[in-house]
């Protein structure tokens, strides 16, 4: 039977995040078992805009589950988010016989994805790449669990120092709008206390907490900020702050920055990544378009990239309550 498609492209766009390389591997895997040429488009709507692409064959993504960033390389372009900027790339794409797209990126990506649908008719699917875990239509985003275990490490290896020296420690994590990494990881490496943008829990309660875990007799404490909290200081204010109303308290900044971003990805990512990769390919040659692969209950589903960067995803609640009752 003719195939309705014979050759896709693969991009990564926006923010890296770890198990993007996965995905790359699992898109380019799946076009060679269905006997479809694959296209790989390097950084991102830059890259789509300049025609630089290169045919990806199975063994062009040997070794490459288990590395973090991403081969293709992502930018940010400025130029795609303009009627001009997208017909260059609608022409680089005609001219390469490229009938198709998969996109590894966020939700700014997902935008400029279902711009170009709407103006050109061109069939795209989003894969959720972003350590945020802030998209909806799926409930783990691809490197977002890397991030979590990231994290959680460095955390553990803070508590070292602060209990050698009975210190407590500010610690930034990534997350200006959400606080999934700040809270799960909170959870996770056993915080005193974790400050989110979903949530002003207050600087009255966070001082009365490191009080009664003083009282309580614990020699130190680590408090996870996310960067977006909503008590309206930076973690050095914070710390500032604390000083200042409770100065029995030695008190250090971290900010963990950008390698929450890389690393090896974890076993979970990985196989969400080629189970992803899979679905997108096969969304394409069923004539699917303008939707985003995502996860929910554990099986692989496909919702609408408009809903998907239109939702709102919500803080886990049980999560809160959690980490309150464990800082008895
Ligand atoms: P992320 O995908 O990680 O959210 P960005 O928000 O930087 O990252 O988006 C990545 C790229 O997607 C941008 O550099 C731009 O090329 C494209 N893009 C984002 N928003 C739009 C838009 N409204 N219209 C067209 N293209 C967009």
């Amino acid at each position: 039977m003719e195939k309705p498609i014979k050759k896709i492209a693969v991009m990564t766009s926006g923010g890296d995040s770890p198990g993007m390389n996965a995905a790359i591997r699992s898109v380019v895997r799946t076009c060679a078992y269905l006997e479809i040429e694959c296209v790989g488009i390097y950084r991102g709507y830059q890259g789509m805009i300049e025609g630089d692409f290169a045919p990806m064959d199975a063994r062009s993504v040997n070794n490459i589950i288990n590395k973090g960033g991403t081969i293709l390389k992502s930018a940010r372009c400025l130029e795609f988010k303009t009627p001009e900027g997208r017909k260059t790339a609608y022409d680089q794409l005609r001219k390469a016989g490229i009938e198709g797209f998969v996109v590894i990126g966020g939700d700014g990506s997902f935008r400029g994805a279902t711009i170009f649908n709407k103006e050109y008719g061109f069939p795209v699917i989003g894969i959720p790449g972003t350590i945020d875990n802030d998209i909806t239509g799926t409930r783990y985003t691809l490197g977002f669990d890397t991030a979590l275990n990231t994290v959680v490490e460095a955390i553990d290896k803070i508590r070292d120092t602060a209990s050698s020296h009975n210190r407590l420690f500010f610690v930034e994590v990534m997350g200006r709008d959400v606080g999934h990494i700040a809270l799960n990881a909170g959870v996770g490496a056993g915080a005193e206390e974790i400050l989110i943008p979903e949530e002003n829990l207050g600087l009255e309660r966070l001082l009365e907490s490191l009080k009664r875990s003083k009282k309580s007799g614990k020699s130190s404490s680590i408090v996870v900020v996310a960067e977006g909290d909503k008590t309206g200081k930076n973690v050095f204010e914070l710390k500032q702050y604390v000083e200042e109303h409770l100065p029995i308290y030695d008190v250090r900044v971290s900010v963990l920055g950008h390698m929450q971003r890389g690393g090896t990805p974890s076993a979970f990512d990985r196989v969400l990544a080629s189970r992803m990769g899979v679905r997108a390919v096969e969304a394409l040659l069923e004539g699917k378009t303008n939707l985003m692969v995502g996860i929910i209950d554990n099986e692989i589903v496909l919702t609408p990239i408009e809903e998907a960067i239109k939702g709102h995803t919500s803080i886990d609640r049980e999560l809160i309550r959690v980490s309150d009752i464990m800082t008895v």
